[in-house]
Formats: C-alpha cells, sequence, structure tokens
C-alpha cells in the first residue's frame, strides 16, 4: 500500500513502547530494552507520569544508562500531568537528550502543548487521542506538536489520515502514528519528513505474517496491500465472537 501512497521509503525507524509500562519494574523494563533491540528495534519509549516526579527521574536516568547515548529514548505521560507538573518535568527531562515528550497534558490542551513545545528543547509529542482532521488541524495550527501523532483507527480510517500527514507535512512537522504498526507503517513510509513508527506486538496474532525489522527500522512489505493475511486464529476469534439472529418475518 505504501508505494499507492507515494511511499517516500522502504522503511521506517522504529521503536518499542510495550517493554516500558509503569506497572513494570525496572529490571525487567532494562531486560526488555535488550531483548527489543535484539530484534532490530531502533529506539525505546517508557511511561512516565507516576504521582512523584522524582521516581520517574530517577526510571528514566537508569534507562539512559543502559541504552548509552546513541539510541533514541522517548518518554510518555499519558495525559498525567497538570501544566505546572509538566513544565517542571520537562525542564527536568531536558538533560536526558530525549527524542520527545509524549503526552504531557491534557490531549485536548493545545494551549498548554504549545507553550511547553516553545519553552522547552525537547519536542513534544500529541494527537494520539484525537479522533478527527479538525482536532488535528487545531493542534498543528497552535504549535503544540513537533511530532504529530495520528491513529488512523481513530480519525476514521487512512483517508482522514492522510489529511492529517498533508497538514503536518505543510507545517514542517515530524510524524509519529499511534499503535496498529500494520497500518501505519505504510503511512508512515510516505510522509515526506521525518518518522517513527510504533512497534506494537499486540496485533500479531491477527495476521500470519510478522513485518521484518532490521538496523532499527520496520521493513515496508512488498506483498499486495497491507502485506498481511488474517490468521487462522483471527477467523476463529471472530466465529467465536459473532452471533447471528434470525429476524422474524
Ligand atoms: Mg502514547
Amino acid at each position: 500500500m505504501a508505494k499507492l501512497l507515494g511511499a517516500h521509503r522502504d522503511g521506517v525507524p522504529c521503536y518499542n513502547t510495550s517493554g516500558g509500562f509503569l506497572s513494570t519494574p525496572l529490571p525487567e523494563v532494562l531486560e526488555n530494552i535488550d531483548a527489543a533491540l535484539g530484534k532490530g528495534i531502533g529506539g525505546i519509549k517508557v511511561k512516565v507520569g507516576q504521582p512523584d516526579t522524582a521516581a520517574d527521574l530517577e526510571r528514566v536516568r537508569a534507562v539512559r544508562e543502559h541504552l548509552g547515548d546513541k539510541v533514541a529514548l522517548m518518554v510518555d505521560a499519558n495525559q498525567q500531568w497538570d501544566r505546572g507538573q509538566a513544565r517542571r518535568a520537562c525542564r527536568a527531562l531536558e538533560q536526558f537528550d530525549l527524542t520527545w515528550i509524549e503526552e504531557p497534558l491534557d490531549a485536548y490542551d493545545a494551549a498548554g502543548h504549545a507553550a511547553l513545545a516553545e519553552r522547552f528543547d525537547t519536542p513534544i509529542a500529541t494527537g494520539e487521542m484525537l479522533t478527527s482532521v479538525a482536532e488535528h488541524w487545531d493542534l498543528i495550527r497552535q504549535g503544540s506538536a513537533d511530532f504529530v501523532q495520528p491513529d488512523a483507527g481513530r480519525v476514521g480510517g487512512i483517508t482522514p489520515f492522510l489529511r492529517v500527514m498533508n497538514l503536518a507535512d505543510h507545517n514542517h512537522l515530524s510524524m509519529a502514528p499511534h499503535f496498529a504498526m500494520e497500518i501505519h507503517l505504510h503511512l508512515a513510509a510516505a510522509y515526506p519528513g521525518p518518522t517513527w513508527v510504533e512497534h506494537f506486538e499486540w496485533l500479531e496474532p491477527l495476521f500470519e505474517e510478522r513485518l521484518d525489522l532490521s538496523d532499527g527500522r520496520m521493513l515496508v512489505p512488498d506483498r499486495p496491500g497491507l502485506g498481511l493475511t488474517p490468521s487462522a486464529q483471527a477467523e476463529a476469534w471472530t466465529v467465536q465472537h459473532t452471533t447471528i439472529t434470525e429476524r422474524a418475518g
């Protein structure tokens, strides 16, 4: 599909999120990081936003030390901070050379995100919760995101996603689509500017094929469409959860 969209590249830098949830103890996070990098994934994202920001900083410091300076590191606060907390946290996080700080504020606080993007050197990423092109335009025109994070499933599919992508490109922004790497790999490959794709293995059981990773990038499959076939498991789940009722008369 990427070629039909006018792909600019045959692979997209990818990062792992699933190894760094807040509920995962730090030693396990570090093991997950090694496993992700061993698979060919190029960057690591960990969650922040604990009630005690000092605990977040300790964790990020340990992860940065583990990774060294060369591997891209992102953090994601999932809207957990108010404006004051976010300012303090962003300032403290500047030292870790992060690729971005994601959703430091409420997803609809476009002005708050814009103020952070203006004030700090670390790029701000947001947009995964938004559900329309218009909401994304509000974010983009206010300068709220250095990395725009549309989700094709949430904005209404590939066509509205492409409209968001064009708005981001016209405003010289970077893009990092949210979740569903199976679709977003193709869309990110067609983005002219800097982009990352999120490696999440959660949807893998739905498909027969696996996306190839190499040297920090996820490679665009050259098979037709998305390059994926629904798995027998997916079909079984579909049957299992579908109830067909006959209408009388
Ligand atoms: Mg996120």
